[in-house]
């Protein structure tokens, strides 16, 4: 098994978690590093804070894959005197890259908040609060029969997956017909002179905005100076995509039981919620990290309760004058569960490409907020 370069782990990602799904204002993808680059060691982390950027380097780590992005406002210079600019240039000098998978992790199907919904045992998950579906496009070439599988190998890692099922493809043989007029330098065949060739069509579905990259690819591995393709927009209706996510609880559950079970579930050191602590709860609405934003969506879905991190006080009181619980778990409590995610989605992504890379996390990182409780009065 041979070590993958950066661009095949970018790329075995981009398939899973496109990076396009990522909301207008973050910054995913890789952030430093040469894309040719061999890996042969990766560590995953939650935060690209100072103690997991060293701890990468310390353990010979070539890469470091985060949730929340190092560089994420426009940075005027890379410096010491700045912790994202230190952090930069000790892994830029210690030849680590850095690749961020964040809201576009967040929203994909299989990313982290169905992630959480799968930890709480939701059932029915579908989005929260719809933001777009794929618009896909069936990609049509006709090639002649002994380059069928160059140009298919070529073009399936940019295909679109049908449900659960990857690298689907269709081909049918036929016969092509041309005539190389003066000027022309055909691969085949002769000027002035009509041609007969034993053809496949090979199609195959192509999400919009990965069709001009898959063209690109098709011209330069086709061996004819023109081949002949077709590109059709597609109506079929595809999945929601989406941010956060909401489902039932198998049967209704008693909200102070509920929240003391997701404590355990999610290891958290604390959880506040706000609602009656006797009140039965079923269905369930949840955005991981910061998703008090989507409370008036949950609450609009027939929510009975909202999970998510970061609530503030007049969140709370806006959740209690509507109705819902609201619980928070932390930003932390609710991400953290990717690092290990990561790991295992990566590792059997390449071992399955038939690459080897030795696959960290980071055992350095820690809730930044330390809670004392005192006797609940309540
Ligand atoms: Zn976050």
């Amino acid at each position: 098994m041979t070590n993958p370069k950066l661009s095949d782990i970018a790329g075995i990602i981009n398939k899973k978690y496109p990076f396009s799904l990522a909301e207008d204002w973050d910054n995913v993808g890789l952030q430093l590093g040469d894309p040719t680059t061999e890996i042969r060691r990766i560590m995953v982390a939650l935060d690209p804070l100072p103690q997991v950027i060293a701890s990468a380097i310390n353990n010979n780590c070539d890469l470091l894959i985060t949730h929340h992005p190092l560089i994420f406002s426009p940075l005027r210079q890379i410096t010491s005197s700045t912790s994202a600019g230190s952090s930069i240039l000790k892994a830029a000098q210690s030849n680590l890259a850095l690749l961020a998978m964040h809201t576009n992790y967040d929203i994909a199907q299989d990313g982290l908040n169905d992630l959480l919904a799968k930890h709480i045992a939701l059932g029915q998950t579908r989005p929260l609060k719809i933001t777009g579906r794929d618009e896909l496009t069936k990609l049509v070439v006709f090639v002649p029969q002994e380059q069928l599988e160059k140009v298919r190998t070529a073009l399936l890692p940019h295909a679109a997956s049908i449900g659960n099922y990857q690298d689907c493809s269709f081909s049918t043989a036929g016969e092509g017909t041309f005539l190389p007029l003066a000027g022309a330098q055909p691969a085949i065949g002769t000027i002035g002179k009509r041609e007969k060739v034993e053809e496949q069509r090979l199609e195959l579905l192509v999400r919009r905005e990965q069709l001009a990259k898959a063209i690109r690819i098709l011209l330069a591995v086709h061996p004819y100076e023109e081949p002949a393709f077709d590109c059709y927009p597609l109506l079929n209706e595809t999945p929601p995509k989406g941010l956060g996510r909401i489902g039932s609880l198998p049967e209704p559950v008693r909200l102070a039981d509920w929240v003391a079970d997701l404590a355990e579930t999610l290891k958290c050191t604390s959880v506040r919620f706000v609602g009656d602590p006797a009140g039965m709860i079923q269905k369930i609405a949840l955005c991981s990290g910061s998703g008090a934003s989507l409370l008036r969506d949950a609450v609009r879905a027939g929510a009975d309760l909202l999970l998510t991190g970061d609530i503030k006080y007049h969140e709370a009181r806006e959740a209690e004058a509507q109705g819902i619980a609201l619980v928070d778990a932390g930003h932390f409590g609710t991400e953290i569960l990717m690092v290990a995610a990561i790991r295992d989605f990566l590792g059997n992504s390449l071992n399955n490409a038939g690459y080897a890379a030795e696959i960290l996390t980071a055992d350095c990182e820690q809730d930044p907020f330390i809670t004392i409780t005192r006797h609940d009065n309540r």
